[in-house]
C-alpha cells in the first residue's frame, strides 16, 4: 500500500515524501483513515511503530484549510518531556506545508514562555498532564473549542500516576471531539479509560499487545550484580557496540553507572528526571551525534526517545514493571531496523524476569560469559515482592505526595511512579508504595529445586561450556540463540543447589 491510497492531502504526502517514507507502516495504513473518517480509535501500537505520523497526519489534514483561531483544537497529551518533543518535532516535519501553529508544553521548564505561546493563539497543543493542569488552572490555556483529542502512550501516562489530572482535564473538553487513543500495552485499566472517554471507538491493533517488537534479537545474560557493570564495559569494547542504550531503575543508579563507564575509558552520559531539560537534551544530542557512545537511562527519562538505527539496548537492572520490558526495548529495531536487547539478570531479578518472559511470550536465550559466571542464589520470588531497590528506596524520598490508589506496597506500577516521578514537577508522586517491599525482598532467595523456568528454556547455561568460546572471541550474538536451550541442567537447578543462604542475596537488595 502506498501513502496516496490513505486520502491525505497533496501538502501532507509530499511532506512524507521528504521524510524518505515510502510505505505507511501498519499502524499507519489502518489508522489514517479511520480517523479521518471522523471515528474514535484506540490503538494498540508499540513504540518503533511510526504510531505518531498514524495520528499527526490525518490530524493535519483535518485541521488544515480550516484557518488558524485563538483556542487550542486538537491536544495531544503525552507522559514525558521528551516524548513530547518528539511528537513537536513530528509535527514540524509532517505539517511544514500545511501553516497551523503548534505548542508543546511540559514542566520542569519556566511558564512564562509557554503562556506567551498559547496567547498568540495555538490549533495543536502537545502537553505533559501535569504543566496543562498548571496552565488550566492559570486560565492561560482555552480548551473549550477542542476538537480532537489524543492520548498518546496511554498506558505510560496511566502507570506514572496520571489518571486523575487526564480525569480532570478530559472534564474540561467539549464532549463532542473525536478522542484517539494509543498504547503499547492493553491493560482492564487502559480498556476502562477508554470506555469512558472514547465513544464507539474503533479498534486498531497492529501487533498481538504485549508483543516485542519482532525485529528485536533478545538475550539474558545472567550475572551477579556486583559484576553487571565490568561485564557491560567489557561487552561494549569487546564487541565494539557504538551506540548503547543502558537502561537502570534509579537516577543515582544511571549517575553511578555513566561514572564507571567513563572510569573504563568509555564515552558516556546518564539522562534522568533530576537532570535539567538543558543537560538531558545536551546528553541526547551528544549521544545522537556519536560524540558519547553510552547513554545511560532511566525508564521516563528514556521514554519517547527516537534515535535513528540504535542497535544495542542493556537492561542493566531488569524494570520492576514487566511492561517496562516491552517500552525499553522498542527503543532499537525502530521503524523496520534489527536491534538487539540484553538483560543482564542477577539473581535476585529471577523473578522479575519470568514476568517478563511470561509477558512477552517470545523465547530470550540465556547466556553466561564465562569469567561473570552467576554466585548468586537465584529468586523466583515475583516482580511485585521483589522491588529491589529502585521503586522502594525512592517511593519512601517521594512520601508527601498524593496517593494515586494504584500504589500497593512497593510493588510495580506505584514504585515506578515514585520511583521516576520524583523531582519531576510534572509527575505526581505516588506516596504508598512505602517501605514494605525492601526490607525484606531477599525472602524468595531459596528458588528450590525445580527445574527449568516457566518459560521452559530460560537460564539453561549454554551447554554446559557456559558459552565460553563464543563470548571470549566475542561473537556471543551470533550463537546466543543456538545454544542456550542446550541439554546441560538449567542453572536454576545448579544455583538452588548452592543457595544454601540468602544472605548475600540479602545484602545486595537492602
Ligand atoms: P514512532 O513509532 O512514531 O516513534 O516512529 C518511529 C520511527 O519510524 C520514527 O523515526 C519515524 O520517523 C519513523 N517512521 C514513521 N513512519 C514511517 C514510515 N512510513 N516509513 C519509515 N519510517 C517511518
Amino acid at each position: 500500500m502506498s501513502f496516496d491510497t490513505l486520502g491525505l492531502s497533496a501538502d501532507l504526502l509530499r511532506a512524507v515524501g521528504e521524510q524518505g517514507y515510502t510505505d505507511p507502516t501498519p499502524i499507519q495504513s489502518k489508522s489514517i483513515p479511520v480517523v479521518l473518517e471522523g471515528r474514535d480509535v484506540m490503538a494498540s501500537a508499540q513504540t518503533g511503530t511510526g504510531k505518531t505520523a498514524a495520528f499527526t497526519l490525518p490530524l493535519l489534514h483535518k485541521l488544515a484549510g480550516e484557518g488558524t483561531g485563538k483556542r487550542v483544537r486538537a491536544l495531544i497529551l503525552v507522559p514525558t518531556r521528551e516524548l513530547a518533543s518528539q511528537v513537536q518535532d513530528n509535527l514540524d516535519a509532517y505539517g511544514r506545508y500545511v501553516g497551523l501553529r503548534s505548542a508543546v508544553i511540559f514542566g520542569g521548564v519556566n511558564i512564562n514562555p509557554q503562556i506567551t505561546k498559547l496567547s498568540r493563539g495555538v490549533d495543536i497543543l502537545i502537553a505533559t498532564p501535569g504543566r496543562l493542569m498548571d496552565h488550566m488552572q492559570r486560565r492561560t490555556v482555552d480548551l473549550s473549542k477542542l476538537e480532537v483529542l489524543i492520548l498518546d502512550e496511554a498506558d505510560r501516562m496511566l502507570d506514572m500516576g496520571f489518571l486523575p489530572a487526564i480525569e480532570r482535564i478530559v472534564k474540561a473538553l467539549p464532549i463532542a471531539r473525536q478522542t484517539l487513543l494509543f498504547s503499547a500495552t492493553f491493560s482492564q485499566e487502559i480498556t476502562a479509560l477508554a470506555q469512558r472517554f472514547l465513544r464507539d471507538p474503533v479498534r486498531v491493533e497492529t501487533a498481538a499487545p504485549n508483543s516485542a517488537v519482532e525485529l528485536i534479537a533478545q538475550k539474558a545474560i545472567q550475572v551477579d550484580q556486583a559484576k553487571k557493570q565490568k561485564l557491560l564495559s567489557w561487552m561494549i569494547g569487546n564487541e565494539d557496540w557504538k551506540q548503547v542504550l543502558v537502561f537502570t531503575r534509579t537516577k543515582h543508579g544511571a549517575n553511578k553507572l555513566a561514572r564507571q563507564l567513563e572510569a573504563d575509558g568509555l564515552t558516556a552520559a546518564a539522562i534522568h528526571g533530576n537532570k535539567s531539560q538543558g543537560a538531558r537534551t545536551k546528553a541526547l544530542n551528544e549521544f545522537k551525534s556519536h560524540k558519547v557512545r553510552i547513554l545511560v537511562a532511566t525508564d521516563i527519562a528514556a521514554r519517547g526517545l527516537d534515535i535513528d538505527q540504535l542497535p544495542h539496548v542493556v537492561n542493566f537492572e531488569i524494570p520492576n514493571v514487566a511492561e517496562d520490558y516491552i517500552h525499553r526495548i522498542g527503543r532499537t529495531g525502530r521503524a523496520g531496523r534489527e536491534g538487539l536487547a540484553v538483560s543482564l539478570v542477577c539473581g535476585a531479578e529471577h523473578g522479575l524476569f519470568s514476568d517478563i518472559r511470561k509477558l512477552v511470550k517470545a523465547p530470550i536465550p540465556t547466556e553466561v560469559i564465562e569469567g561473570y559466571e552467576p554466585t548468586e542464589p537465584l529468586s523466583r520470588t515475583a516482580g511485585k515482592m521483589q522491588a529491589r531497590g529502585g521503586g522502594v528506596r525512592q517511593g519512601g524520598r517521594s512520601g508527601g505526595g498524593q496517593s494515586q490508589g494504584r500504589s500497593s506496597g512497593g510493588q510495580g506500577r506505584s514504585g515506578q511512579g515514585s520511583r521516576q516521578g520524583g523531582g519531576r514537577s510534572d509527575a505526581p508522586r505516588s506516596a504508598s508504595s512505602g517501605r514494605s517491599g525492601g526490607s525484606r525482598s531477599g525472602g524468595g532467595s531459596r528458588s528450590g529445586n525445580r527445574s527449568g523456568d516457566s518459560s521452559g528454556n530460560s537460564y539453561s547455561s549454554s551447554n554446559g561450556n557456559r558459552s565460553g568460546n563464543s563470548n571470549s572471541n566475542g561473537n556471543s550474538n551470533g550463537n546466543s540463540n543456538g545454544n542456550s536451550n542446550g541439554n546441560s541442567r538449567s542453572n536454576e537447578g545448579q544455583r538452588s543447589s548452592s543457595s544454601g543462604s540468602s544472605r548475600s542475596f540479602g545484602r545486595k537488595v537492602a
